[in-house]
């Protein structure tokens, strides 16, 4: 029996927070990264690693319902997620914008995000003053260029030596091939 749309399906499918659920294959490479920043006196705070892709069909059909006119009646069917997204009635833009607020979404989710393969991570990266940071080479920077966060250009120049490649149109994210 399906079930309404809504903010409770939010809950369901939950992501990871934890870089140990990223690929092996690339988890060894955000490590390194996050630890020459740590160490380098940047504060990380990881938002989402590993995504079950029941959690990005989720995530990018009401975003596509509240903000650019998806027909409702017109989203497939994915198994094993009995969402009724056409349920009657005026609400159901508002009850897909309500679960674009619970899952904090900020920018379109892709269907094919590199999240569900475990190869993306969503993290913020701030610090005071100058960041002195080693790239994948050992070369040492001094980063005092603004911003101090995760779209600063140098900074970016120093995760892509690590092969943790920033999204430029995504604050937090960064992936193993930059989408
Ligand atoms: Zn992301």
């Amino acid at each position: 029996m399906p079930e309404f749309s809504g903010p409770q399906w939010c809950m369901r499918f939950p992501g990871s927070r934890l870089i140990d659920d990223l690929d092996p294959a690339w988890r060894s490479r955000v490590w390194a990264f996050v630890s020459v920043l740590q160490q380098g006196g940047a504060h990380v705070e990881v938002q989402a690693t590993l995504r079950p892709p029941e959690r990005a069909y989720l995530m990018h059909w009401c975003w596509m319902i509240a903000h650019l006119s998806q027909a409702p009646a017109a989203v497939p069917p994915m198994e094993g997620v009995p969402v009724d997204w056409t349920h009657g009635g005026d609400g159901k833009a508002a009850r897909a914008a309500a679960m674009v607020e619970a899952f904090e979404l900020q920018f379109l989710p892709s269907l094919s995000s590199r999240h569900i393969v475990g190869r993306a991570i969503d993290m913020s990266i701030v610090w005071d003053g100058r960041l002195s940071v080693r790239d994948f080479d050992g070369n040492p920077h001094y980063i005092l260029t603004e911003p101090r966060d995760g779209s600063n250009p140098e900074l970016i120049n120093v995760g892509a030596s690590f092969g943790v490649i920033k999204l430029a149109t995504n604050q937090p994210h960064w992936s193993d091939d930059g989408r």
